[in-house]
């Protein structure tokens, strides 16, 4: 079925330059000429506010003296996503957030630039800088092929670990392929990044389901131990009268699209509404908008000063003409013949702090108004799919869904591992990284250290 009305088509060119990358790559003078800013700072406040603790002084002075090979060995050690993490990491509130430039009143440094400069010449030339360890006769299993299983697998497979990476995508990266904006990065770069991992002899099994195409019971036999990366699931649905209609999406669905998709082939309301106001539903609103939607909105019931999503993700919406409804709560779905023709709304009036210092909204009667919308895209988070973990004894969910692991990221059953979104219950990609780096560690620990015998 149709939606009621869509956006016009751009031509293919207007499609590439709406999704042109944010942070374009560095000519050689540029990143020559930032990396030379770099005060080389002791006990650098940039590498502690990264979690993967990259050496971010060390890798700029290499690039600076032209050694780009050492310059990314410096990065990808630290953290195998370097590339990926380089494109769409939050770095005005991590490293470059930390730079000490800011207490001088300069610009930061374009710390995420320059790993993506180094690390791309590596990546280009094809230079394979790690290799696998010498086997050390044991073999690990990890679930989901997102950013913190990758890095999990890399970091296992360096110590001479036999990996095997399950996912029921049909292409490896998780969140990081399917639902990072399109003008941060592409699909086609994070696949690139899992190549990377397949080079250190990891085995990659696509389109497999865990606990479907092949059971836990059969994992626990295989393989030494288990490392689950699987991630959340689908949007939280909002249960408003009319959320069945055709237009309604989930954010995850919708930005799915738009990674796997030809642009002009994505489905978009010639009005789109968009409940959320974190930084998922920035992607949204920026994708519709530059998919050709005439008018986005941004419904929030809360107000601009609560709005949970960083300041940066805030500018590019505004930027990109996206209108803001604060303080309005979304009530139901209209439509009609079976297609969303508008969105029932009602003003809020804010009360004051609670113990969390979080001002809970108050519907004011009478208030109620109708949004003429063609789409509705619910961005209120991802809900966690861990209850087919249950299946595994030991293995503890907690009540908000997240699975419980203990400070060597190992679960209730000590075969099994985990880490990432699926026991952070959603962060960024370098904390997916860092926490398979971790788990790595503490499987490594809990099976003996077996990589000293291929030192
Ligand atoms: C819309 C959106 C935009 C984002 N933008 C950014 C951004 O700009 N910058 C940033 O740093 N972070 C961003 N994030 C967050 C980031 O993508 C995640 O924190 C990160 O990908 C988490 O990695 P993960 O490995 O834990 O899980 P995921 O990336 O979710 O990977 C989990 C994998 O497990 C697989 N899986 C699940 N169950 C099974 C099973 N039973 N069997 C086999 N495979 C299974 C899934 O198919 C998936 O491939 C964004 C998140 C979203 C939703
Ligand atoms: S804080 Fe800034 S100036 Fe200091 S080492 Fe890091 S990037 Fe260089």
């Amino acid at each position: 079925m149709p939606l009621r009305d869509t956006a016009p088509k751009l031509s293919p060119e207007q499609y590439e330059k709406n999704f042109a990358e944010i942070a374009p790559a560095m000519t050689q003078r540029q990143a020559i000429t930032e990396a030379a800013r770099c005060l080389y700072c002791f006990d650098a406040p940039c590498t502690i506010a990264c979690p993967t603790h990259i050496d971010v002084p060390a890798f700029i002075k290499k690039l600076s003296t032209g050694n780009l090979r050492g310059s990314a060995r410096e990065i990808l050690s630290a953290n195998i996503l370097g590339h990926s993490c380089g494109r769409v990491c939050p770095t005005e509130v991590l490293c470059e957030g930390a730079c000490v430039m800011h207490e001088k009143g300069e610009q930061p440094i374009e710390i995420g630039r320059l790993q993506r400069y180094a690390v791309d010449h590596v990546l280009e030339e094809k230079i394979q800088l790690f290799h696998p360890g010498a086997p050390n006769g044991k073999r690990v299993a990890c679930i989901g092929s997102g950013p913190a299983s990758l890095a999990c697998a890399a970091e296992l497979a360096k110590w001479g670990y036999d990996v095997t990476v399950f996912d029921r995508n049909e292409l490896p990266g998780g969140l990081n392929t399917y639902g990072i904006a399109a003008y941060k990065s592409r699909a086609a770069d994070s696949v690139r990044e899992a190549d990377l991992v397949e080079q250190l002899g990891v085995k990659f099994r696509q389109k497999t389901e865990v606990g479907c195409d092949i059971s836990f019971a059969d994992l626990e036999k295989q393989f030494d131990a288990v490392f689950i990366g699987v991630g959340l699931g689908e949007t939280w649905a909002l249960n408003l009268p009319g959320e069945n209609l055709h237009g309604v999406y989930g954010a995850i669905e919708f930005i799915e699209r738009t990674k796997v998709q030809p642009f002009h082939q994505v489905e978009v309301g010639r009005r789109v509404a968009c409940i959320g106001a974190g930084n998922t539903a920035i992607d949204v609103v920026t994708a519709a908008r530059r998919l050709g939607a005439e008018a986005v909105y941004l419904i929030y019931r809360r107000g601009e000063p609560e709005m949970p999503a960083f300041a940066y993700e805030y500018e590019l919406a505004k930027r990109d003409g996206v209108s803001f409804l604060w303080q309005t709560q979304p009530v139901r779905v209209l439509g009609q013949n079976g297609a969303v023709t508008a969105l029932e709304c009602v003003r809020t009036l804010l009360g004051l702090p609670d113990a969390k210092g979080r001002r809970n909204p108050a519907t004011v009667p009478g208030s109620e108004f109708k949004l003429e919308v063609d789409m509705v895209v619910r961005a209120v988070g991802q809900k966690p799919t861990t209850d087919f973990l249950k299946a595994v004894k030991g293995v503890e969910i907690r009540s908000d869904g997240t699975v419980k692991i203990n400070d060597r990221h190992q679960t209730g059953h000590p075969q099994f591992f985990a880490g990432g979104d699926c026991t952070n219950g959603g962060k960024e990609v370098v904390d997916a990284v860092a926490e398979g780096m971790a788990a790595a560690e503490g499987l490594d620990a809990w099976l003996g250290s077996p990589r000293a015998v291929g030192r």
